[in-house]
C-alpha cells in the first residue's frame, strides 16, 4: 500500500458508536494482497457487537473495524484484477485442530472484524493471498456478500447431513436460516418448518422454499403460545436453531424427534444457553454446536452459487455506502430487513 495513501474506514468505537473517517493505511504484511472491497454484509454477529460492544465472551477492546462477510478486487501482484470472495477466517494452519481439518477451532487465528483484527468496512485492506477465492462472472456482486454466510450455513448442514426425505426444522430465518431452508430444500428435504419471530422473514422462509413457516411471539412465558403448540407439534428428524433464543432451542427440543439432533447456530445474548433439561433427556438428544465455517465451505459456496440455484440477491434488502455506515447499523438494528450491504 502507498505509504502515506488515505483509506475510509468505519470503526466502532462502544454501543451504538460508528465513526466514519479517513486514516492511513496499513501495511501489506506477507502473504498479503491489497484488496478493493466491493460489498460487505452486515452479519447478526455484527450486530452483538453494535448494541453489546461485545459477543460471547469477546469484549471491545480499542476501536474496531467491523465486516467479515466480504468481497472485493485484489489491486495488486499477479491476481490483480480479480474479484474475490475473502474467507474472513486466518488460521495459522499448524495447530492440532488445523491439522485435524478443523481449521474453524484454529488456536491461534485471527478473523476479520473480531478482537485485535481489523475487518472490511474500509475502501482498502490487505488479506492474506490464500483466504480469496476468485468467483466467476455468473457470481453478481450482490451474491458475492452473501457467499460467506452460505460457507457457514454449508458447515452448519455438514454437521447433521442431511438426505432426500428428511424432516427438518429451522428455527431462526436470519440470512443463515433462510440459507438452510434453500440448501434443504436443494437436497431433497421432503418438509422444512421455518419460524421466526419476524413476519416478513417467515415470509421470506416460505419463498424460498419452507413448507411450512410460522409466526412465533418473542417471548414464550410460562404459557406456550398457540403458534409455538403448533410448531412444536411439527415433528422433525433434524433441527437448526438459528435465533440465539432459548424459546427456538426449546421449540426443537420439542419437535425433533426421539434421538435426533440438534445444530445450535444462533449465538445468545449475555453468552448464556438454557433449555428445557427434561425433554431433551427423555429423547436422548445430541445437541451439536457450531461455529463459522471450515477452510472447504467458502470454494463450495462459490461453486454452488455459480450454479444460478440459490436465490441469492434475493436475500438483500438494503443497501448504504461507507459514508453511511451509521445508517447501515441503525437499519440493521431495526431488524426491518434481511440482509443489509455497506458498499465501501
Ligand atoms: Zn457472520
Ligand atoms: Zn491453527
Amino acid at each position: 500500500m502507498a505509504a502515506g495513501q488515505l483509506v475510509a474506514t468505519a470503526r466502532i468505537h462502544g454501543k451504538e458508536d460508528i465513526r466514519v473517517g479517513q486514516e492511513l493505511a496499513a501495511e501489506v504484511g506477507p502473504g498479503e494482497v491489497l484488496l478493493r472491497v466491493t460489498d460487505v454484509g452486515l452479519c447478526g454477529s455484527d450486530l452483538h457487537w453494535y448494541e453489546e460492544a461485545s459477543i460471547g465472551d469477546a469484549r471491545l477492546s480499542r476501536p474496531l473495524v467491523l465486516g467479515h462477510e466480504f468481497a472485493g478486487v485484489i489491486v495488486d501482484g499477479p491476481r490483480a484484477g480479480q474479484r474475490v470472495a475473502a474467507d474472513p477466517a486466518a488460521d495459522c494452519g499448524h495447530c492440532a485442530p488445523c491439522l485435524e481439518g478443523r481449521n474453524n477451532l484454529c488456536l491461534a487465528m485471527h478473523f476479520a472484524g473480531h478482537g485485535s483484527t481489523d475487518g472490511a468496512l474500509r475502501t482498502l485492506m490487505s488479506w492474506p493471498e490464500r483466504l480469496l477465492v476468485p468467483i466467476p462472472d455468473s457470481i453478481g456482486d450482490d451474491e458475492a456478500a452473501v457467499l460467506e454466510p452460505l460457507g457457514v450455513a454449508l458447515h452448519a448442514l455438514d454437521l447433521s447431513p442431511v438426505g432426500p426425505g428428511a424432516r427438518v426444522g429451522v428455527y431462526g430465518c436470519g440470512p443463515i436460516g433462510l440459507l438452510l431452508v434453500e440448501l434443504l430444500r436443494l437436497r431433497g428435504a421432503s418438509a422444512v418448518i421455518a419460524t421466526d419471530r419476524l413476519e416478513h422473514r417467515v415470509a421470506a422462509a416460505r419463498a424460498m422454499g419452507a413448507t411450512a413457516a410460522f409466526v412465533v411471539d418473542a417471548d414464550a412465558g410460562p404459557d406456550v403460545s398457540a403458534a409455538r403448540k403448533l410448531v412444536r407439534e411439527q415433528e422433525v428428524d433434524v433441527a437448526f436453531e438459528v435465533s440465539g433464543s432459548d424459546e427456538a432451542l426449546d421449540d426443537a427440543i420439542a419437535a425433533v424427534r426421539p434421538g435426533g439432533r440438534i445444530v445450535i447456530v444462533g449465538i445468545p445474548r449475555q453468552d448464556r444457553t438454557a433449555f428445557g433439561a427434561g425433554g431433551a433427556r427423555r429423547k436422548e438428544l445430541t445437541l451439536q454446536l457450531c461455529r463459522r465455517m471450515v477452510a472447504s465451505d467458502l470454494p463450495h459456496a462459490v461453486e454452488l452459487a455459480a450454479t444460478g440455484e440459490l436465490h441469492l440477491s434475493e436475500l438483500i434488502t438494503h443497501r448504504y455506502p461507507l459514508s453511511l455506515a451509521r445508517e447501515a447499523f441503525a437499519t440493521l438494528a431495526e431488524r426491518s430487513g434481511i440482509k443489509v450491504i455497506v458498499n465501501p
